[in-house]
């Protein structure tokens, strides 16, 4: 059956048919602890019943629109998020990728309509090793060959910057620099966590240069660091939230931009749209999200947890493993033999009961 599936992954072998909580259990009734939680989708776990029951409710009530009418869970929920960021304004839409597309357009308007940049020429600042995303424009500015060979001819403005180093965000921008966007974790790329203060640093310089602060909190946000927002371990607010992932609860796929008033008032009818984007269930169940959120259980849960999880790893380099990082329920190890892939280690753990993902080679 396989052969009828495009092969844009390479799957581990196992075939995952009921998930409760921390874990799955495969077709042969093998359980499973899933240290993956679809890349921070599941941060509640799977199938958690607050959120299973506000899904199975909306799906009685009423399930997609689509924009060209209002529905009930739209405005409660952009409310209930904008409170959660400390924004004003949220505009929801469906997968991550789609969530960076609709920053990069409101970043572009804004520098054009707000900041007087020439038409067309606007610059988003962004860093080597992102992950962002799949579409087109998106990969044009990954610095990973893999993700680019063979998709181009390739949208234009963007300028790479290594990451963790904010004397080379200073030096990048240009009166043309419309936005900075970055993730304050690097995730996909083996759990970076920047140096003590760069985001606070990157904060004030783009605040001194007019420069819009994009923070990609899809998969560092909602809980995952133990705090709600990644940027809360520096107190630092950018100008625009990028979410995904965990705000569809593991069971719809929903995203949204979140910002001030002044920023994303530069969309208007017509501009930015989605069939999907804002739907009543997707709403419903982000609604039910933000509640669990608000008080702050689950990401004690993911400090708390996170420290023994800190401490095990730990115990590992120079016992096989040549770094960790940990940042809350969050980890990347590099395999020191570099003989062994990090597949390989993923497929030993498979095979002891740990769901795990290989991120780039050795990590
Ligand atoms: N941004 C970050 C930081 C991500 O980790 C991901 C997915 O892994 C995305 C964007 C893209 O999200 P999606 O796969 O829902 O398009």
């Amino acid at each position: 059956m396989e052969s009828f599936t495009a092969s844009n992954y390479a799957p581990f072998p196992v075939t995952l048919v009921h998930g409760e909580g921390a874990w799955v259990v495969d077709d042969t009734g093998r359980r499973y602890v899933d240290c993956l939680a679809a890349y921070s989708a599941v941060n509640f776990g799977h199938r958690h019943p607050r959120l299973v029951a506000a899904a199975h409710a909306q799906l009685d009530r009423l399930t997609l629109t689509s924009r060209a009418f209002g529905n009930d869970q739209l405005a409660p929920f952009c409310r209930d998020l904008a409170e959660m960021c400390g924004m004003e304004i949220v505009l929801p839409m469906n997968t991550g990728a789609e969530g960076v597309e609709t920053a990069l357009k409101v970043a572009r308007r804004w520098g054009y309509r707000r900041k007087g940049v020439p038409r067309d020429h606007a610059e988003i600042i962004v860093c080597d090793g992102n992950f962002h995303g799949r579409t087109t424009t998106i990969v044009g500015f990954s610095t990973d060959p893999e993700a680019r060979d063979g998709f181009g001819p390739f949208t234009p403005g963007f300028i790479p910057v290594p990451y963790g180093d904010a004397t080379a965000l200073r030096a990048a921008i240009t009166e043309r620099t419309v936005a900075f966007l970055v993730e304050p974790v690097q995730g996909e790329a083996g759990v970076i966590v920047p140096p003590p203060g760069y985001l606070a640093e990157a904060r004030e310089i783009c605040r001194a240069a007019n420069v819009l602060m994009i923070a990609d909190e899809i998969q560092s946000g909602l809980g995952r660091t133990g705090r709600t927002f990644a940027c809360d371990h520096e107190d630092v607010r950018p100008d625009v939230y990028i979410l995904g992932k965990a705000l569809g609860g593991g069971i719809v796929p929903l995203s949204a931009v979140v910002a001030d008033a002044d920023v994303l008032d530069v969309i208007t009818p017509g501009s930015h749209g989605s069939t999907f984007g804002g739907n009543p269930l997707a709403c419903a169940i982000g609604r039910e999200v933000i509640a669990m959120l608000r008080t702050g259980e689950f990401q004690d849960r993911a400090a708390v947890l996170g420290r023994r999880l800190a401490e095990s790893v730990g115990g590992l380099v120079g016992d096989g493993a040549s770094a960790a990082r940990v940042h809350g329920l969050w980890a990347g190890i590099d395999v020191a033999d570099p003989a062994v892939p990090a597949r390989d280690v993923c497929e030993m753990l498979l095979e002891r009961g740990v769901l795990a993902k290989d991120a780039h080679g050795q990590t």
